[in-house]
């Protein structure tokens, strides 16, 4: 066994056959449904939660977040992931209805102490916007909140006027209830 051993280790140092990487330094080929740290884009994340619910593990928190689409997300909370609770199973990623979760092959964290390991949406977001553009969309999204409560308002104002003629009418017919 020991001569099979050596002659074995003879043969691919003689055809240059690696069977060791220098990890870190090379890494391996991952396969394309590696699971690895998620990736958030932010612009189409609506902050539904349906990550925070699936997750068997109770590793994902929403946060409070600024360089999303407050257009999109009302509330501005965006998944923050606890890595140190993490088995990587991507049930997460199967239940975002706007697929903005995703996994991506990067599989190295490390850190000194728990929250090292504890990822916010700046850490794994994509797409997110400048302080310009995100001044833009919260000014646009408060501009669409008022609208829409002008517009429950008169419609309510609407329904009230409305429920009142009805009455006025009934009045006006002389209609006795008993
Ligand atoms: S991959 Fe699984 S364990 Fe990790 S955050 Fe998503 S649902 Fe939770
Ligand atoms: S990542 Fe997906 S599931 Fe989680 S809050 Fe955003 S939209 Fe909802």
């Amino acid at each position: 066994m020991v001569v099979k051993n050596f002659q074995l280790t003879l043969k691919h140092a003689i055809h240059g056959i690696e069977v060791t990487r220098l990890y870190p330094e090379v890494l391996m080929d991952l396969p394309a449904a590696e699971r690895g740290i998620h990736q958030l884009d932010v612009r189409t994340c609506i902050g539904c939660g349906a990550c925070v619910r699936i997750c068997p593990n109770d590793c994902i928190e929403m946060v409070t977040y600024k360089y999303g689409n407050p257009l999109k997300n009302k509330k501005m909370k965006f998944p923050q992931i606890d890595y140190g609770r993490c088995m990587f199973c991507g049930l997460c990623v199967d239940d975002c209805p706007t697929e903005c979760l995703t996994m991506t092959k990067d599989f190295q964290i490390a850190g000194w102490n728990r929250d090292d390991i504890i990822l916010g949406p700046d850490d794994i977001a994509v797409g997110k916007y400048s302080d310009e553009e995100a001044a833009k969309l919260a000014e646009e999204a408060r501009i669409a909140a008022e609208e829409k409560k002008k517009k429950k308002a008169a419609a309510a104002k609407a329904k009230k006027a409305k429920a009142e003629a009805a009455k006025k009418g009934d009045e006006g017919s002389g209609e006795k209830k008993e």
